[in-house]
């Protein structure tokens, strides 16, 4: 089974609709997040700390030319923008966006325009949406239209009185303009969202994040907030979208930036000391340098890319009981690992499962040597060298993981036992375990003497 890990992030911004016209009441705004946000998806991964500034789990290799193509929908106009203001990115990463014809066969990025989200997976998690039929990203091009142009539009209409508006219906004056041909832009919120949700993309996440940046009142206001704006929103959305702290792991080293691209907007009224900002709409000083840090033009490899190891295949496992001569349990996996251009440190484990009354379990030890999370277990480390393809036990056997006799309990010995294997690798920014392939042995056996 591949590592899955990946996380589908709400956009940002949409623009203010919220015209403070004279005759007219503001059309309303939807909240400074109008996207949903489909929760942490995490698959075969032991820890779920996973959330901040930036992924560096998720980066791209650096120099990586992307392909990128959009989904059916969404006029020539639209596009042409949408295509010029991702590829600003390209000013300060070494990475390069490139759009591919709708009918292109296969696509890292694709993008949907027209649902009423703004939202994007985050990084190479993009790979693990393997449809090339489904969406990376959504952006929302309602929110992409000039709705004060049409305000003033109307207005003008009104002073002439060559119109009349019995009752104001915000609703059906979107959707009035919605229906025209050939709409008015606006420039500035389509280019925000589309640099924010690009942002994604390439492994950022929001900076609104950032461990103390903003004390959010909790209150039920807030949360309806952006319910109410929100529709496929729960409170846990909000929590993770809004509240999430992240740990200063995922900074980078960064102070945190007001600025970002990444930031959402926030209002005085939101927030416990009355701090509030408004929508950025461009890249700041912070985002150029932390992106040009992450995928550097000057150097072959990123200081801040972390190790990655790809568990290519697992085949098979081979257990052997060997009571007479090694006096033990003998394991061996077969399975292919790659490596990217750091050194990576992995544990290939074997851990111990009986079955009793048709149901399984671990073997609690207090053994310090062999056990895994403190279940009966043997492992063999690897270090993994840089850029590196490596096969285990594939033409002759010659990785064994190795289960003394003497570890295994007399008590345990009525059962019959097998063995669940997977790679485990070491992140080593949160020094914590990740696991990247899993593989059960298909039966039991019996493990008396
Ligand atoms: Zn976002």
């Amino acid at each position: 089974m591949k590592k899955i890990l990946f996380v589908l992030v709400a956009g940002l911004v949409v623009h203010q609709l919220s015209a403070q016209v004279n005759k007219l009441p503001a059309v309303p705004r939807k909240a400074g997040c109008a996207s949903m946000v489909s929760g942490i998806m995490l698959q075969g991964i032991d820890t779920t700390k996973s959330r901040g500034m930036a992924l560096n789990e998720l980066m791209w290799d650096n120099g990586k030319t992307i392909a990128v193509k959009f989904l059916p929908g969404g006029s020539q106009a639209v596009r042409s923008k949408v295509m010029q203001f991702a590829k600003e990115w390209e000013l300060y990463a070494n990475l390069k966006f490139n759009f591919l014809p709708d009918n292109a066969p296969a696509a890292n990025v694709r993008i949907k325009l027209g649902n009423r989200v703004h939202n994007s997976y985050i990084g190479i998690g993009v790979n693990e949406i393997t449809s090339q039929f489904e969406q990376t990203m959504n952006l929302d091009t309602t929110d992409f239209v000039d709705y004060q142009y049409y305000i003033k539009e109307l207005e003008a209409r009104l002073a002439r009185r060559d119109t009349v508006i019995k009752v104001w219906e915000p609703e059906r004056f979107i959707r009035n303009v919605l229906g025209r041909s050939n709409l008015v832009w606006n420039l500035k919120a389509m280019r925000g969202t589309t640099l924010h949700e690009f942002g994604h993309t390439l492994g950022l996440l929001h900076e609104q994040s950032f461990p103390g940046a903003i004390s959010w009142k909790r209150t039920d206001s807030v949360y309806n907030y952006y319910l109410d704006n929100n529709p496929n929103w729960t409170r846990e959305t909000v929590d993770f979208n809004v509240f999430e702290v992240g740990d200063y792991f995922y900074t980078n080293g960064t102070n945190y930036d007001a600025k970002s691209i990444m930031h959402y907007s926030v209002a005085a009224w939101q927030t416990t000391n009355g701090y509030s900002l408004p929508s950025n709409y461009e890249l700041s000083a912070g985002d150029k340098m932390l992106i040009a840090a992450m995928y550097p033009k000057s150097q072959k490899v990123s200081a801040l890319m972390l190790p990655r190891v790809d568990v290519k295949s697992i085949t098979k496992l081979e257990v052997i009981k060997n009571y007479n001569k090694k006096k033990g349990i003998s394991i061996f996996p077969t399975l292919d690992l790659a490596s990217n251009p750091k050194m990576a440190e992995v544990y290939l484990v074997a851990r111990l499962i009986f079955e009793d009354s048709s149901k399984t379990y671990y073997v609690n030890t207090t053994n310090q040597q062999f056990h895994w999370g403190g279940f009966l277990a043997a492992y063999q480390k690897k270090m993994l060298l840089p850029a590196t393809k490596v096969s285990y036990n594939k033409l002759k056997k010659d990785t064994e993981i190795f289960l003394p006799d003497t570890q295994i309990p007399e008590w345990l010995r009525k059962y019959k036992v097998k063995f669940e294997f997977f790679v485990a690798m070491v992140n080593p920014r949160t020094k914590e375990m990740e696991k990247i392939g899993y593989y059960m042995s298909p039966s039991f056996m019996s493990i008396a003497r």
